[in-house]
């Protein structure tokens, strides 16, 4: 074991959305702060670059194994790399709306109420937004929150060919609106990332040090358990012991409560911070269907996801629950997830073998419909001889399907050339892309793992600071939701720090 001679004032584990924007808000403080992340770099090539092998290769999904409740193995879709999931996600930054942040009921049961209330969170997604430069149009949206300021850009235009349904589906008296989504503004790197506005800027300080290839494997207390006192980690094949004030772990819901379970010890014996039996529990999988309407007009398969409709976010005039969020998936050559539905695209290309998979592609126009999962404590992340399960059951499936069938009588009631088959394709298993919940915050530490700052109830200088600490997950998109929290996480650590 190596022992890492300096002290730093501050480690952050994983620096995706969370952790890579923590970095560039703490980085002015000139305290000493080291970056530690699994990953290496990416190159701009292998970035969000996709074409029709999307649909034939297993991209993106990271090279360990994890199982399902019987056992059986697979690699799960997550990125390891500096900017964590956000070198690879679609951009879309959307805030969640205020009645999200109170408890709602819903046919499966109660989606519980954020002791943090939206207006809290309002001023720091307002400043995400500004630093992950979000383009959107305030004013469209019936169920949108209320703003203390404009999008930062306008959007851009819709693809002709869902500006044609943005048309029709206004002319019934919908709300197509446009999906806020964050740009660089820049031709060869356009998708905003936390490298890009979260690592870059803050290595610019020179307090500032990162470590690639850094697999943390465990946190060491003290002897009464109530300081983590190292983090080891393994970097190049060789264990490091590296020793820091304040530790945040940022490597994703499931990843930091893996690394939780693994520091269990005498005074944690359940795992770190886990007196409430919480941690890795509540693990939220937004419900997502992929839908495919075909188009009789080709596209170029490659454009952005532009419109959302929440007309049914809170239900519909036949159901009384919140049914969920409908967005166009952007061309399908590039969809990292839309290829991971593959029975839409075998059933397609069996349907219309004539077609070939890109052309079919490019005739085709994406939907994702996406709906709330209620937190359940069985639904969980659970290591055992050194293997990492997911225990997963999806909830609240009637308002979802309600939610597909919904959205396909409106695709069907505007379909003029009645060329377009809907057939569908849910989300497998090893789609962990949209996780959260399982290390929630709260005020009660019997029931929460992490306290209103999301700092470790049972522990003073462990925070965790990605989407691990959502209690319920709403059914709207959760990185701004995550970048937000850091940003407000760094306001409490800076007045901590002075
Ligand atoms: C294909 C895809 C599309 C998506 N599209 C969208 C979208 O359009 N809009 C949206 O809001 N969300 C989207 N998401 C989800 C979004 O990317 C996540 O919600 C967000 O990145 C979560 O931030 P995080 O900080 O929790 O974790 P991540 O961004 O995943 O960051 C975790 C970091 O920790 C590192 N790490 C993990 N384990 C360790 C370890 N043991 N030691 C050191 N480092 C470690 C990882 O390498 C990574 O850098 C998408 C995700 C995917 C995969």
């Amino acid at each position: 074991m190596i022992i890492d001679d300096q002290h730093y004032d501050i480690i952050i584990i994983g620096t995706g959305a969370g952790g890579g924007t923590l970095a560039q808000k703490l980085a002015p403080t000139g305290k000493k702060i080291l970056l530690l992340e699994r990953g290496d770099f990416m190159e701009l090539k292998d970035q969000n670059r996709a074409e029709v092998d999307i649909f034939k290769k297993e991209r993106y999904r990271s090279p360990e194994r994890w199982y399902d409740p019987h056992g059986e193995s697979f690699s799960p879709l997550n990125n390891y790399a500096v900017g964590g999931n956000t070198k690879i996600y679609g951009a879309t930054l959307q805030r969640m709306r205020e009645r999200d942040f109170e408890k709602v009921e819903h046919q499966d049961g109660v989606s519980p109420e954020w002791s943090v209330k939206y207006k809290d969170f309002e001023p720091y997604y307002a400043e995400a937004e500004k630093l992950y430069q979000v383009h959107g149009l305030a004013g469209e949206d019936p169920t949108e929150p209320s703003r203390s300021a404009e999008y930062p850009y306008p959007p851009f235009n819709h693809e002709p060919c869902i500006q044609k349904v943005v048309d029709a589906i206004a002319e019934k008296g919908l709300h197509p609106t446009s999906l806020p989504m964050g740009w660089t503004r820049q031709d060869d790197d356009p998708t905003s990332d936390s490298e890009i506005y979260g690592i870059n800027p803050a290595l610019k300080h020179p307090n500032v040090s990162l470590k690639t290839s850094a697999k943390v494997l465990c946190l060491h207390t003290n002897s009464t358990g109530t300081e983590v006192k190292a983090v080891e980690a393994e970097i190049n094949g060789q264990s490091f012991l590296m020793f820091a004030d304040i530790v945040v772990l940022a490597c994703g819901a499931i990843n930091s409560a893996v690394i939780l379970l693994q520091s269990a010890n005498e005074k944690h014996p359940d795992g770190l911070a886990n007196r409430s039996g919480q941690v890795g529990r509540n693990l939220m999988k937004q419900q997502m269907t992929a839908i495919v309407q075909l188009d009789i007009a080709s596209n170029s398969g490659k454009f952005s996801r532009s419109v959302s409709v929440n007309d049914f976010y809170w239900g519909d005039e036949n159901y009384a629950y919140p049914m969920g969020h409908i967005q166009n998936t952007g061309g399908l050559l590039q969809d990292v997830i839309f290829a991971e539905s593959p029975p839409i695209f075998s059933v397609l290309a069996k349907t219309m073998p004539q077609f070939g998979l890109k052309q079919l592609a490019m005739r085709s126009i994406g939907w994702w419909a996406q709906t709330e999962t209620l937190p359940d404590t069985n639904n969980r992340v659970r290591v055992s001889d050194n293997k990492i399960y997911l225990d997963y059951t999806p909830n609240n499936v009637e308002a979802h399907d309600r939610l597909v069938y919904k959205w396909l009588d409106v695709l069907k009631s505007i379909d003029k050339q009645r060329a377009s088959v809907y057939p569908r394709g849910e989300v497998p298993v090893q789609v962990v892309a949209i996780q959260s919940g399982t290390c929630r915050f709260g005020e009660d530490p019997n029931t929460s793992v992490l306290d209103v700052n999301c700092r470790a109830h049972d522990v003073q200088n462990l925070y965790v600071v990605d989407s691990s600490f959502f209690p319920s997950s709403s059914g709207v998109m959760p990185a701004l939701t995550v970048i937000a929290n850091a940003l407000r996480v760094g306001d409490h650590l800076i007045s901590l720090l002075h």
